[in-house]
């Protein structure tokens, strides 16, 4: 039978070692399953090499690895894993199944309902107790759920996807279990804080609060939210203020990982992918996305991490995803921080012309850059080849990036590849770049608009003229607004722009500034009239990337700025 190891981070508790120890020998003493070892990947004694090499010493080559974490964060995608791969260094051919988080489960949170309502019925389960829960001695407090609210408190993480699975059972819990509310919180990293969340509670009206650790083991972490509690507790005597155990050692847990066991064995591992922010980009989060897994230091591994230095990407098969990110007018450092850590990670660019090229020097050797303009097509070919090289290569579980000029969905032709992705079914997102629209005349001094001076802007797209069967610019409109035009894509077109504007009333003398190459050393820009600016564009041989920007603001003065 597959032996199971049962991975915990560790603490710093004696506590806590002991429930983890006392948990895998209740497993293991159930008798359901071959051979059973526990071990923690740091702090915490034995090391996890030592429970994979008694397993290997058993003569097992294949494992169920179970990390033994209620929500997949870090510690559950990167570090476990990592330890992992470097067991399998140590021990060629062992392979291992990989089981899931334990929580939501119905399992916990029975428990936690337990938890609680020993807290409430005033069970001394180890003196965790604050001072506020004496107050409350003298009423059955067990028999009054609906005037008892619960601060369910997660450990709280960097990963939104782990904070969002405790709110979840959060919720999970109070549903038609009869408690006025249940409302998580976290002791570390995340919102709302355990004082918060306290209060919050206070302010709803709670007059007695069930503080529930979401936690298996007792801890350095859960010893805070007793002692936060209890700080809370003093300083509103009127409130009574109770913690919960924590989970603990107990047969719901044997079973739950039990269930796991089978789970991983079955191959039917129901992983949370969908909101894990190392897969897809959740607002604020962009520097997870496709982040490889680096350990930290384990120093409860005799051999170190630093002596096996090996990226684990969790995530190096099977979701691969595409980010269409506008890379700015062309200058390396005019890229978004989103857009430049989503670039960082990338297996995959396919760079347009006008992209920022500087920014493809920085990538990684092994990353493939795609160069668009040279996708391999038939005659109008191109964005259909571009759009099935974007799918392909997300499809083989690589992290896309496609590199555009300035913003993707500005005469970008961004939206076409998002819906080429959206068919496909390969995750997409889109990472706004700074325009040429806008950035091209301020980088020549020009501001786009200017209190009392325009109102308004408009960004027109020059690349059909006047009077074009296909053109869907309302010339004679844009000729009678009085504020800013600039035209993208005009460099053929601009005399014929100029004149249809000055036909339906533009004034002749409106001054137009044609700015080429905006942000690269060669730079330049050139003036002029609205009635000349054909016949100077062309003297001045003004070539594409270039934009012109007419109006009002043209004529401002600029004093002593640098571009
Ligand atoms: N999505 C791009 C525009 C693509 S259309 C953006 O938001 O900037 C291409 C046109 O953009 C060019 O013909 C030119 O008009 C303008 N352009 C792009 N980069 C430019 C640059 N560095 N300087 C001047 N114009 C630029």
């Amino acid at each position: 039978m597959t032996g199971l190891v049962i991975v915990g981070h560790g603490t710093r508790s004696a506590a806590g070692v002991d429930q983890f120890a006392a948990l895998v020998e209740r497993v293991r003493a159930r008798g359901d399953i071959g051979d059973v070892e526990g071990g923690f990947i740091e702090l915490s004694r034995p090391p996890l090499t030592d429970a994979v090499g008694a397993l290997v010493a058993q003569g097992h080559r294949a494992l169920v690895a179970l990390p033994l974490v209620l929500t997949g964060a870090g510690h559950g995608k990167g570090d476990i894993p990592a330890a992992m791969a470097r067991e399998q260094q140590r021990h060629p051919g062992l392979s291992y199944r990989y089981g899931r988080p334990l929580g939501p489960h119905p399992l916990l949170h029975e428990a936690l309902e337990q938890r609680i309502d020993a807290a409430l019925a005033g069970a001394d389960r180890g003196g965790t107790e604050p001072a506020g829960a004496d107050r409350a001695g003298t009423e059955p407090a067990g028999a009054d759920r609906a005037g008892t609210w619960v601060a369910l408190i997660g450990r709280g993480s960097t990963d939104p996807d782990a904070n969002a699975e405790v709110a979840k059972v959060a919720r999970l819990l109070w549903e038609g279990r009869g408690y006025a509310g249940v409302e998580p919180g976290f002791i570390s990293l995340a919102q709302p804080s355990v004082p918060a969340v306290l209060e919050r509670l206070r302010r709803l009206g709670a007059r007695r609060i069930v503080v529930a650790p979401y936690f298996l083991f007792a801890g350095v972490l859960p010893d805070r939210i007793v002692a936060q509690s209890a700080e809370f507790a003093a300083a509103h005597p009127d409130l009574d203020v109770r913690v919960a155990e924590v989970i603990g050692d107990c047969d719901a847990l044997a079973d739950l990982v039990l269930e796991r066991y089978a789970e991983a064995l079955g191959g039917d591992i129901r992983m949370n992918c969908d909101t894990c922010a190392y897969r897809v980009l959740m607002p604020g989060f962009a520097d997870k996305v496709g982040r490889p897994q680096r350990p930290h230091d384990h120093p409860d591994d005799p051999v170190g991490y630093h002596h096996h230095q090996h990226g684990h990407d969790h995530h190096d098969h099977g979701h691969g995803s595409v980010a269409v990110v506008g890379g700015g007018p062309g200058p390396d450092d005019l890229i978004t921080v989103r857009g430049k850590a989503l670039l960082d990670a990338a297996d995959v660019v396919v760079v347009d012309r006008l992209a920022p090229q500087g920014l493809l020097a920085g990538l990684r050797p092994d990353v493939l850059v795609v160069d668009a303009a040279k996708v391999p097509r038939g005659p109008s070919m191109a964005q259909e080849a571009i759009n099935a090289a974007l799918v392909s290569h997300a499809r083989a579980g690589r992290r896309v990036v496609r590199l555009k000029g300035g913003d993707p969905y500005v005469f970008g032709r961004g939206h076409e590849e998002v819906q080429a992705c959206v068919a496909a079914g390969v995750p997409v997102t889109v990472v706004p770049g700074v325009s040429s629209a806008l950035a091209a005349p301020a980088l020549a001094g020009v501001p786009v608009t200017h209190r009392g001076v325009a109102h308004d802007v408009t960004v027109v797209s020059g690349h059909l003229p006047p009077g074009h069967p296909d053109s869907l610019v309302d010339w004679a409109a844009l000729a009678r607004a009085r504020g800013t035009v600039v035209l993208l894509m005009a460099v053929d077109t601009i005399a014929k722009i100029a004149s249809v504007l000055i036909e339906h009333g533009r004034a002749p003398e409106t001054p137009v500034l044609a700015v080429q190459d905006a942000g690269q050393a060669d730079q330049r820009s050139v003036p002029a009239r609205l009635d000349e600016i054909g016949a100077v564009a062309a003297r001045e041989d003004i070539r594409p990337p270039a934009v012109f920007v007419l109006g009002p603001v043209v004529a401002l003065p600029t004093t002593g700025l640098t571009v």
